[in-house]
C-alpha cells in the first residue's frame, strides 16, 4: 500500500463528496446500535460515513497504484453499482491469497473511534468536539492540530494512536455538514477551508 500520509487529503475529499447530497439531517447517529435504538433504518452513521470513505479511498490508491510483483492495476468498472467490501478490494488488488482481516480491523478501530466522541464523558457534550454552538473557528483550529498529531503518529510509527485520533477528526468533521448551516445555504460541495 503507499504511504499513508499521500491518501490523507483524498480520504477526507471522499469521505464528504460521498455523503453531501444529505436530505434534511440534523445530526448523524454515530453508529448502527443508536441508529436501531432511535428506529431510523435509513440514517447514515458516523460509522458508515467512515467506513465507506476509507473503502473508497483504498479502492482509487489500488487503482492508481500496480501491483508491486504482479504489475495489473484494478479496474474501476469491477467494482461499479457494488457494495465496496474490505475483502473484494483485497482480492481484487493481492490476489485471494492475501487475507483483509488486519485491515477490516483498522477501519473498525477508525470507525469506533469515531463513534465514540458521542458517547464519552469527555467528548459527547463539549461542542469544540461538534461544531456546536457556532464554535466553527475553535473547532476547526482543534482539527488542524489534531491533523497535525495525527501526521505526526503516522510518522513515528504509532498508528494505533493515529487511527484513533484520525476517527475523532473524521467526526468533528462530518458534524461540521450536520450541525452547521452549511448545506442549508446551499452548498454542495466540501467548505474548502477546514482542516
Ligand atoms: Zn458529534
Amino acid at each position: 500500500m503507499g504511504h499513508p500520509l499521500g491518501c490523507f487529503g483524498h480520504l477526507l475529499w471522499m469521505l464528504m463528496l460521498l455523503h453531501l447530497p444529505l436530505r434534511e439531517v440534523h445530526g448523524f447517529f454515530p453508529n448502527i446500535w443508536s441508529r436501531t435504538i432511535s428506529f431510523s433504518w435509513g440514517s447514515i452513521t458516523h460509522q458508515d460515513m467512515t467506513e465507506d470513505a476509507i473503502l473508497n479511498i483504498t479502492l482509487r490508491l489500488f487503482m492508481e497504484t500496480p501491483h508491486p510483483t504482479k504489475g495489473k492495476h484494478i479496474q474501476e468498472e469491477d467494482f461499479k453499482g457494488k457494495t465496496l467490501l474490505a475483502d473484494d478490494i483485497f482480492a481484487a488488488f493481492y490476489g485471494p491469497e492475501v487475507s483483509a482481516k488486519r485491515f477490516r480491523a483498522a477501519i473498525a478501530e477508525v470507525a469506533n473511534a469515531n463513534a465514540a466522541m458521542d458517547f464519552v464523558n469527555t467528548t459527547r457534550d463539549d461542542p469544540v468536539f461538534h461544531f456546536d454552538s457556532e464554535l466553527i473557528h475553535s473547532t476547526n483550529a482543534r482539527l488542524l492540530q489534531v491533523r497535525k498529531e495525527v501526521l505526526q503518529a503516522v510518522r513515528s510509527e504509532q498508528y494505533g494512536i493515529a487511527r484513533k485520533m484520525l476517527g475523532q477528526l473524521l467526526h468533528s468533521l462530518q458534524d461540521f455538514y450536520s450541525h452547521s448551516n452549511w448545506v442549508e445555504l446551499g452548498n454542495e460541495e466540501i467548505h474548502l477551508d477546514l482542516v
